[in-house]
């Protein structure tokens, strides 16, 4: 998550009198890359995934839980079909002892012995995964070691290098340890849930459940957490709404399991008496308090969370402006289509990604500002269109910032001044009304013209759906876009499915010059709707309907209005789905789509269609030469997505939540016990081995990578290397 520098970071006091240096600072080195990148045009068009991951322990349950077992009888050790789910099946012979799960806090000594390759090749470029720390212990990133090609052949390199990153890492763990890629740990925040023991309530995060242990030691991280909470002047407060199932309370208390203490006689804690005092005080306010909404106070409940990042280079600073825009309307649809975060603190929720969570838990905003100076969290969706079209284009990109954008006056006209156009000026003035979280001592006076230190300390805390990525001065990278709204998926089969669908999108989107601008509001309105229950299948999104810039279709005679009654004829091709009288705020372009239509299309009677994502990208492929194995494969990603999307295959939310209520000791009250996570996080991780079939949630899809990935290390990346080698044409 963002640069680690070398050096000690200074604390919120002592950072004030730097601050508005480091902002002015920033603007002056984001307008040297801006300028020296301008003439920019690169012809490769490269792009990256990022994976992360966590590492689980399986440990002995302790004797109570056990005994609950044992009471339970042999249930849990018997995999039988439950209501018409798969036999709960697991990994290995975890099941003759009890077992349980916990989150294994060995990440930075793990990254240590992963990064020697790339330590020992400091020139860059020979490793074929790069990894990279995140903010819990029990995280671990991993890259591509190179960029891909947008090559038809690299498309089908990603799924086996992200099985060798899975290797790479369970190949040095130890026996009971197991990597797994899940947003969050089902019960982060109960009780014990560390390997080693860890003991909430420091000072850093001040969490009743989560202990400051379990941060990236790295001091940006703990500086990060502490001056979040100082800024915002009390601690972070995340609410998530509840599933509400029969005998789920109407209010529950907000310590729902005991809180670990300390078992010595003194804790080796930077805590002083004062903030012992103050700790305890929290605890003791906590222990009768209750809540409507699951309560969660630290950053790592959002942070600990994991994600699928992918990043795009574009041909130039147009072009990258072009599909920020284009894939910040689809953040919201693409996490709907990957969602994966049904649980929280051992509940099921009423959500299912976990964005807003991230969201609430880095809100530094002060009470002012969160009562309505400044709209969003610093994690949210973007709030500004940056896309500069030509006049023949016919978008005026203005005409979809609907949103009130708050702004540093300062940088704005400095930027304006410097001939940064309004619409890019905007962008980087909001982006620099945040405080930059983390200075760092020795890293203070740097070189405006070349170095980035100060914009990227701002640039990288506005953790927005998508991020426009200017090149450093002299760097041989160009400019990129950074599309940031996924959960992780189970396997690498999914995560590989989504990165090329993304890539593939992009393609389209620049190829056939797509236009998906609907009003800022409307993408806002959409990162609520894809945070819904089951949103794939049950709710429908806000999408525009004429989507090409130059309708080359005649006019339909009717059209279909969302509102289920037929208009017209009235409108161009493809504006058909909603008219003046449903949607008076904007009756020209946008309607209501379900997922399946937005990704598979529609077809409306009278002649009319909405093309569909995924029917454009098979018609854009069909165009290329590509080979008829590397075709099948994209095929098959593009055939999962598609099944996926039309509700014939579970989103792994949904795949968790039917797991967990089916569950023999599942109580209709939305708590995930122990005993229920056990079994389910034994399920995934058979599922993500290949060795339980999941036909309501992959299908049939993806035995055939899971298999290869079974083989030895060596071949893996002799293999993954010589596809990297092979010509093909871009797609
Ligand atoms: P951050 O966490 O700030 O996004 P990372 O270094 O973790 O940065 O990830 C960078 C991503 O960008 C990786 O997926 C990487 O493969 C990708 N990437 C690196 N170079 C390029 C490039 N020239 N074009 C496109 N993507 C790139
Ligand atoms: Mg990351
Ligand atoms: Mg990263
Ligand atoms: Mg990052
Ligand atoms: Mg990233």
């Amino acid at each position: 998550m963002g640069f680690l520098t070398e050096g000690t970071p200074l604390g919120w006091e002592a950072a004030a009198q730097f601050r508005a240096k480091v902002r002015r600072d920033g603007v002056e080195q984001f307008l040297a890359a801006y300028k020296s990148g301008l003439g920019r045009v690169d012809q490769v068009l490269r792009w990256g995934d990022e994976v992360e991951y966590m590492v689980l322990r399986r440990v002995p349950a302790p004797l109570a839980q056990q005994d609950v077992v044992a009471a339970n009888g042999p249930a849990r050790d018997e995999p039988g079909a439950v209501n018409g789910l798969p036999p709960m099946q697991r990994a290995g012979d975890g099941a003759q002892a009890p077992r349980e799960f916990v989150l294994s806090l060995r990440a930075p000594e793990l990254i240590e012995i992963l990064q020697r390759d790339e330590h020992s090749h400091p020139e860059g470029g020979t490793v074929d995964v790069l990894w990279r720390p995140e903010y819990a212990n029990w995280m671990i990133e991993g890259t591509p070691g190179v960029p891909y090609r947008t090559t038809a052949e690299d498309l089908c390199v990603v799924e086996r290098n992200m099985a060798l990153r899975r290797l790479e890492v369970q190949n040095i763990l130890q026996p009971d340890e197991i990597v797994i890629s899940l947003p969050a740990f089902p019960r982060l925040g109960c009780g014990q849930f560390t390997s080693p023991p860890t003991y909430p309530l420091g000072p850093v995060a001040q969490s009743l459940f989560v202990s400051d242990d379990v941060i990236n030691p790295h001091p940006r991280f703990a500086t990060l957490t502490r001056n979040i909470r100082l800024r915002r002047g009390s601690k972070v407060d995340i609410r998530v709404p509840l599933f509400q199932d029969e005998r789920t309370p109407a209010a529950i208390p907000v310590i729902t399991e005991p809180i670990p203490q300390w078992p010595g006689p003194e804790r080796s804690s930077t805590a002083s008496n004062d903030e012992r005092e103050q700790l305890q005080n929290l605890r003791e306010r906590a222990q009768h308090a209750e809540t409507d909404d699951l309560y969660l106070d630290c950053m790592a409940f959002g942070m600990g969370a994991c994600c699928l990042q992918v990043t795009l280079q574009t041909r130039d600073v147009k072009e990258s402006r072009m599909l920020y825009d284009q894939l910040a309307v689809l953040a919201p649809i693409f996490m709907a289509l990957s969602a994966a975060t049904p649980i929280q603190r051992g509940m099921l929720l009423d959500t299912d990604v976990r964005w807003n969570v991230i969201a609430a838990s880095v809100d530094d905003r002060t009470p002012e500002e969160r009562d309505g100076l400044i709209a969003k969290s610093r994690y949210d969706s973007i709030s500004c269109f940056i896309g500069n079209y030509e006049e023949s284009d016919g978008i005026d990109t203005r005409a979809y910032n609907d949103l009130e954008l708050e702004i540093n006056d300062e940088a704005y006209k400095k930027l304006r001044s410097e001939g940064v156009d309004e619409l890019l000026a905007r962008h980087v003035a909001h982006l620099f009304i945040r405080d930059p979280l983390v200075i760092f001592d020795n890293r203070i006076d740097v070189n405006n013209a070349a170095d980035m230190d100060h914009f990227e300390n701002i640039q990288s805390t506005n953790w927005n759906t998508v991020r426009f990525k200017p090149p450093a001065v002299g760097s041989d990278i160009g400019w990129r876009v950074e599309f940031r709204s996924m959960d992780i998926q189970l396997t690498d089969f999914e995560n590989a499915a989504l990165a090329v669908f993304t890539v593939l999108t992009s393609r389209v989107i620049l190829a056939y010059r797509l236009n998906l601008y609907v009003p800022m509001s409307k993408v806002d309105a959409n990162m609520a709707i894809a945070h819904e229950r089951d949103a794939l299948r049950n709710q429908r999104f806000f999408f525009r309907r004429n989507i090409f810039h130059h309708a080359s279709v005649q006019p339909p005679q009717s059209f279909l209005c969302s509102c289920g009654s037929e208009h017209g004829p009235v409108f161009d091709w493809g504006r058909e789905f909603s008219c003046p009288d449903c949607d008076p705020s904007d009756p020209e372009f946008c309607g209501l789509l379900s997922m399946d239509e937005i990704v598979n299309g529609k077809l409306v009677e009278n002649g009319f269609s909405f093309p569909g994502l995924i029917p454009l990208i098979k018609g854009y492929l069909e165009a290329l030469e590509v080979k008829p194995e590397t075709r099948a494969k994209i095929y098959e990603y593009l055939d999962f997505i598609s099944a996926r999307a039309s509700g014939r295959l579970l989103t792994l939310a949904s795949y968790i939540r039917e797991v967990v209520t089916n569950h023999p000791a599942y109580k209709q009250d939305s708590v995930v016990s122990q005993e229920i996570c056990t079994d389910l996080l034994e399920h995934l991780i058979a599922i993500e081995r290949g060795a339980c079939a999941a036909p309501r949630f992959l299908g049939s899809f993806g035995r055939v990578e899971r298999d290869q990935s079974a083989r030895p290390n060596d071949e893996l990346k002799a293999e993954a290397r010589e596809e990297r080698s092979t010509d093909d044409d871009g797609v």
